[in-house]
Formats: structure tokens, sequence, C-alpha cells
């Protein structure tokens, strides 16, 4: 499997070591040319108004559009992939929206299907306002989704690459595999 790492901003090293654990190649991608052939796709977290400033300045975000397979967002990366910037998933998030003192937070989440709670980085996180039918939520803080799906998008609000804890990423991976099989 060979994965990109959106690398213009961000947790690039955090979550290609995790990538890297779980048995996939890993490429950072600073190039719209480097997304050729690539299996699937994360876009790390950071500070989305730098991460959307870039990601036009070398042409990334209209080659994203274009990218056709699964991609997984943390954070910062889930508020690129929102409704309001490039609109691939049905999703309106409002940024920093927790107050200034629980701005960053851990937490222990529920994962859907599993006894095991997952732990949540929260750093800075968007909260999701509103989500379309089609997207489901697999994990949610205090009632309110952190992970959610919509196809072959799965999004965060915390920060997965940020714990020992490989089950997002082993999510995302499972996706990545069944988009292949299904190529073949
Ligand atoms: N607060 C950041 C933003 O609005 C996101 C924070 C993060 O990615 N850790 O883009």
């Amino acid at each position: 499997m060979k994965i990109g790492v959106l690398a213009v901003q961000g947790n690039v090293r955090e979550h290609a070591a995790m990538l890297r654990r779980l048995g996939a190649d890993v490429v950072e991608v600073r190039k719209p040319e480097q997304l050729d052939g690539l299996d699937g796709l994360v876009v790390p977290g950071g500070e989305s108004t730098t991460f959307m400033r870039l990601m036009r300045l070398y042409g990334l975000d209209e080659a994203l559009r274009s990218f056709a397979g699964p991609v997984l967002g943390t954070c910062a990366g889930m508020i690129v992939l929102d409704r309001e910037h490039l609109g691939m998933i049905d999703l309106e998030v409002d940024r920093n929206a927790y107050g200034r003192q629980v701005a960053s937070f851990e937490a222990d989440l529920r994962l859907r299907g599993d006894d095991e709670p997952l732990r949540g980085v929260f750093i800075r996180a968007p909260r999701v306002r509103e989500a379309g039918p089609d997207v489901e939520v697999l994990a949610e803080h205090e009632g309110e989704p952190v992970l959610l799906r919509q196809g072959r998008f799965l999004v965060a609000s915390f920060h997965p690459e940020l714990t020992e804890d490989t089950r997002v990423h082993e999510l995302f991976l499972d996706a990545v595999r069944e988009a292949i099989s299904v190529r073949a």
C-alpha cells in the first residue's frame, strides 16, 4: 500500500511513522504529481488557513479534488475537506470551537463496535455543526461526533497520530485495502 501524507504543514512525521508501523509505504506529498499512483492519502492537522493557502500556492487543492482514493483527515485536515473549503465531505465545521479554558484536552472516546476506549487528543479542535445524511458517526465525545465517515472519507477532530493507539489508522488502511481489491 502506497499512502501519501500531505506535507505542506502539520503532523506529517507522526502520521508517517504510524502508517509505516502498520506496513504502508509512505510518500510525503508536496507536489500535485506526487498524488499519482497513491492508494490513499492523509491530510494532517496544522492550521487550516495556512494549510489552504499553501495548498492553493502549490496547486494541491485542485489535485486533491481529483484524488479518487480513500482519505483520512485529522483536525485541520477535517476542516480543509469540509463544505466551506474543498467541499469533499458533507460537513459544516466550526474552527477552534471549544472554549478557551478547554481549547486542548484529552478524553476517552467510545469507538463504535469496540469496547476498548479510544484516547482522543484534542488541540484547538474543530467541532461538527452539521453533518449531511450520508455521514456516519464512528465516535463521539460528550454526545458530539468526533470521528466520522462518508464513503471513502474518514475524518477525526482529534489527533490519532499522537497516541500509541493505531485503530483509526487501521480503519483507514482497511478502506484502502478494500478500494485496492475493488480496483483489481
Ligand atoms: N485550530 C486549527 C485550525 O483551525 C486546527 C488545529 C489542529 O489541527 N490541531 O485550523
